[in-house]
């Protein structure tokens, strides 16, 4: 028997229950309808999981289809940005659609909808039009320009479509009602005069059809069956309606309305992460610590650990914050089985082994992962002079630090046991190295005596490693909603939310690796090389996460879902 789990969130009942109907003759089609006025974040992965997991699931169709009837904020990069971050999620939507494509036959709907009686070319300013539409305790005014003859209404429409007139001197509005307590349905505008040449079309129109008339008809025209969207646009969903019944359009979606993602410590509206660039708080559109899909993605995200993400939120119509410790869990969850382990240390201490040969280099062998032997092994080099962390070493340590201190014996990673015997300073009394032994009789970590050694470090062979910057990313704001008590948002960016360690010692072999494909740093969290800056020789690796949630404990009551 079909658990509640089983059958799903809300939209998916509701497209059984369609199938079981035979509406629209048991088809399934969604769309997800990008504007391309800026890079997508992770609350679009959401509106992108949700309809093309719909249509997989059903045996359907997705559209990737660009709702691009703006020209003035489109740009082809934002274009070419979004399709190649829907294939990276992991998505196939073959040729992708535009809204532009249709332009010739909105521009005849529009047409049907004079002929019809129910649109006519307003001549009012956009202030007295804004002035006639009321507000939410009053109704509007007609406008006189509203009963002006159907051939008048063609004839000014078409002259609107030759360039005759300038922007804002006339708009082409939908025939609704004035006085309806939805202010969308009190005669929107349709059509308006842009003279802006667009990405696809260039300089063929000066007019351009606006976003509600575009998208519904684009939806129609594609043969949509569910229209998925977020929920600021239900008060919308009357005039999609309404555009759909009075048209004759081969058919009429359902749109359905769902909860938009928040997630706390950051924002996910284009026009905030806009600012944030555009203000220089962050490196860019892609600068890792953004929510942008861009920007998680060269941080190290994987597209697995999204789409996971976005199957445990669920989809439902109440609006809530879902936290950051949750998207950080999914990522651990998938780098911890995936990512290969290697050593590097970050803030290198020196340490130089006195009974160990000079000259001498010795090769060593190293699990790729130690749970997983088909991840197989590398080969590591050790000598007489190598890094450990500072953190890893006290001059007077407590009783229970089970690390490196005067006289104490800690193991090394895959190597050999060492025991500090000597602490070197500088004249202003810092550590600048340690000198130690090593028992030969402990290679590869073994101890044949059985003694017990607590300490476990990761280090790197000086003579043979890589000198890298690593940054340290954490959360963007101070606050759990940036948002919240009308402050200005910019108010709660954390100052820490970078920090950039120069002269880090990195294993060698990570000088062959690509960007994006993350490593764990044994013991230090997860990391893969920047996509953008450093070079070959001195790279730049980020950290994508750390091993534990530091932040928050995971429990029921903090997902809120
Ligand atoms: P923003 O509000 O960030 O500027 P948008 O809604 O204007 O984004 P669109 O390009 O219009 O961006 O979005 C495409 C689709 O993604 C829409 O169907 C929208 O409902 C959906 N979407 C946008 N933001 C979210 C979110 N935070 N959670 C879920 N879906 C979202
Ligand atoms: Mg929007």
């Amino acid at each position: 028997m079909e658990t509640e789990i089983n059958k799903g969130h809300f939209i998916e009942t509701i497209i059984r229950e369609d199938i079981a109907n035979n509406k629209n003759q048991g088809r399934v089609a969604t769309r997800f309808p990008p504007e391309p006025n800026g890079y997508l974040h992770i609350g679009h992965a959401k509106s992108i999981c949700l309809n093309f997991n719909m249509a997989g699931k059903f045996n359907g169709k997705c559209n990737l289809r660009f709702d691009d009837s703006n020209p003035a904020k489109e740009k082809q990069v934002y274009i070419d940005s979004i399709r190649s971050t829907v294939n990276w999620l992991g998505f196939e939507f073959g040729t992708p659609y535009y809204a532009s494509d249709y332009f010739v036959r909105l521009y005849e709907f529009a047409l049907e909808l004079i002929k019809k009686g129910k649109a006519y070319v307003c001549s009012l300013s956009p202030d007295e039009i804004r002035e006639y539409r009321g507000t939410l305790t009053e109704p509007g005014k007609n406008s006189p320009f509203r009963d002006r003859s159907v051939e008048e209404n063609l004839d000014l429409f078409s002259r609107m479509k030759a360039g005759e007139f300038e922007e804002g001197r006339h708009t082409l509005r939908a025939k609704i009602d004035m006085a309806s307590p939805n202010i969308n349905l009190r005669d929107p505008i349709i059509y308006r005069v842009k003279k802006a040449s667009h990405p696809r079309t260039g300089n063929t129109w000066c007019i351009y059809p606006m976003y509600d008339f575009t998208h519904s008809l684009s939806d129609a025209l594609e043969g949509i069956t569910h229209s998925l969207c977020s929920l600021e646009f239900e008060d919308h969903r009357p005039l999609y309606d309404w555009i759909l019944d009075v048209l004759s359009t081969p058919c009429h979606p359902q749109q359905i309305e769902f909860a938009r993602l928040n997630i706390n410590y950051t924002v996910l509206s284009k026009r905030k992460l806009q600012r944030l660039v555009e203000e220089g708080h962050v490196g860019g559109w892609d600068d890792p610590r953004l929510p942008t899909l861009e920007g998680i993605r060269r941080r190290g995200y994987t597209p697995e650990s999204i789409r996971k993400f976005c199957e445990l939120i669920g989809v439902s119509r109440k609006e809530s914050r879902v936290d950051m410790g949750l998207l950080e869990s999914c990522l651990r969850d998938d780098l911890n089985e995936r990512a290969p382990r290697v050593m590097a240390v970050l803030r290198p201490l020196k340490i130089t082994i006195e009974n160990y040969p000079e000259g001498m280099t010795e090769t060593l062998e190293a699990a790729n992962h130690p749970q997983k032997e088909d991840m197989g092994k590398r080969q590591i080099t050790f000598s007489r002079e190598i890094f450990i962390e500072q953190d890893d070493f006290m001059e007077n340590p407590p009783k229970k630090f089970f690390r490196l201190g005067p006289g104490r014996e800690v193991r090394l990673r895959y190597a050999y046991l060492v025991t500090c015997k000597e602490v070197v300073k500088d004249e202003n009394g810092h550590i600048t190295e340690l000198i130690c032994t090593y028992d030969p009789a402990t290679k590869g970590g073994n101890t044949p005596d059985g003694r017990k050694v607590k300490g476990t470090l990761h280090w790197v062979n000086a003579k043979d490693c890589l000198d890298a910057t690593v940054r340290l990313y954490d959360r963007l704001f101070k606050d759990e909603n940036p948002e919240q008590d009308k402050q200005d948002f910019i108010e709660n960016l954390n100052p820490a939310s970078l920090e950039e360690l120069k002269g880090c010692k990195l294993e060698k072999s990570l000088s062959q690796i690509l960007p994006e494909k993350v490593y764990q740093f044994e013991r230090m969290g997860y990391f893969c090389l920047d996509s953008k800056e450093g070079t070959k020789d001195h790279p730049v690796f980020n950290r994508t996460v750390t091993l534990k949630d530091t932040w928050t404990r995971l429990s029921k009551t903090e997902i809120k879902i």
